[in-house]
């Protein structure tokens, strides 16, 4: 049973609530600790961690066949943990990143806190990284939970430091920000980020996108055998004009498909995954619309082609979300997507078994495939 980087909790003993009130200390020893904190230190945060490593090799993975993340991949070291007291910590130091109230509980339902969630994306990182790292984010921010109020927001701003975060600004004036490395995303934790959602783009290629994605959006009445159809549906339209793409859980009703690609300016990916989904629809409109209009979904799907605009997001690879039950988005082969049972079967009780089971990352060749985007005339053959 995989623990708990944090806590030396099992994901089970977390399900359960057990061990709640602990004193902070990691599950390693302390020769252990010593040496994984000896290798930060506040004044060269830019160092070379395996933390940052990995996040260097994520910025090369569109580029390279180094897919770094999968199941060999090295646990993230122990960090420095200062504990207020001996008893029950109030914050405790992660690296760069100063987190306050661990215990403040996130899901209400499932009592997720903010230290569970820390140590889920520190058990996730090295899956997630080639996904998130430099990519503009949007995020969903609820500082008091799934049960307060949560923004959208795509900025610092009071609560969110800029401090561990990457931030650009772009031609019109408006900030950008990303995370580079584990600490990015834990000062998120911090600040009560409950789902991390990425444009199709680097931050170093705004114009250009490198991955579009289909959200497939099931009406209400439609049962998961369908979706799964719909999904398996783009993926054969797409294989017959020779794209591979990549299909993950969205962690709520559906499944967002992914189709990696060399790089298009955002006219040409709008204009041709529009047509994508209007052939779909054209084809086959008992099952599927391209409209939003939410009346029309009834007993249909979706096929939301319309994340793929410039400022445009969807939903990281991996990001939890701020629905009931702690659920993640996770990527999943195209073989086993016939064996699941929901887009929010996983969360961050249960995934650590499934990542800690996989004989390889199902995303392995999302950044090895190279593929042009053709022309969207190609559909029609
Ligand atoms: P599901 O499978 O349940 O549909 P999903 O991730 O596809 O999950 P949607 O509700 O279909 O969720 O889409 C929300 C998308 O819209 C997100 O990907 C997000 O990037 C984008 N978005 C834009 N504005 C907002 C907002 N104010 N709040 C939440 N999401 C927003
Ligand atoms: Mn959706």
């Amino acid at each position: 049973m995989p623990l708990s980087a944090a806590s030396g909790r099992s994901m089970a003993e977390i399900a359960a609530g057990k061990g709640k009130k602990r004193v902070w200390h990691s599950n390693r020893s302390t020769a252990a600790n010593v040496t994984a904190g000896a290798t930060r230190s506040k004044t060269n945060v830019r160092s070379k961690t395996p933390t940052k490593m990995a996040a260097a090799t994520a910025r090369t993975a569109t580029k390279t066949s180094s897919a770094k993340p999968g199941p060999r991949a090295k646990e993230v070291p122990a960090k420095r943990r200062v504990s207020s007291s001996g008893g029950k910590a109030k914050a405790w130091k992660d690296g760069d990143v100063r987190f306050t109230h661990p215990d403040r509980v996130y899901w209400v339902d499932v009592g997720v806190t903010k230290q569970d969630l820390a140590d889920y994306y520190r058990m996730a990182w090295e899956w997630m990284a080639p996904h998130v790292v430099d990519r503009p984010l949007a995020l969903v921010r609820c500082p008091d939970g799934t049960k307060g109020q949560c923004f959208f927001q795509k900025h610092a701003s009071a609560g969110l430091t800029e401090q561990n975060l990457r931030t650009l600004t772009d031609s019109k004036g408006r900030q950008i920000i990303a995370v580079e490395d584990l600490d990015g995303l834990l000062s998120l934790v911090q600040a009560g980020v409950l789902e991390v959602h990425v444009r199709g783009s680097l931050i170093d290629h705004l114009d250009t996108c490198d991955r579009i994605v289909f959200d497939i959006d099931p009406g209400e009445d439609v049962g998961w055998a369908d979706i799964v159809a719909a999904a398996r549906d783009v993926r054969e339209r797409l294989a017959a004009i020779d794209l591979e793409t990549f299909v993950k859980l969205t962690g709520g009703k559906g499944l967002h498909v992914v189709l990696p690609i060399d790089g298009a300016d955002w006219d040409t990916t709008k204009t041709f995954a529009q047509a994508v989904a209007f052939a779909m629809t054209s084809d086959e409109p008992e099952r599927y619309v391209a409209k939003m209009t939410k009346s029309l979904r009834k007993g249909r799907i979706f096929i939301d082609y319309l994340r793929n605009s410039l400022e445009q997001t969807s939903v990281a690879a991996y990001s939890t979300r701020a629905r009931a039950g702690a659920p993640v988005s996770v990527p999943v082969t195209w073989d086993e997507l016939g064996r699941t049972r929901a887009g929010n079967q996983y969360t961050v009780l249960n995934l650590a078994k499934r990542l800690g089971s996989l004989k390889q990352d199902p995303w392995k060749d999302i950044a090895k495939v190279k593929q042009r985007l053709p022309d969207a005339s190609a559909l029609r053959k």
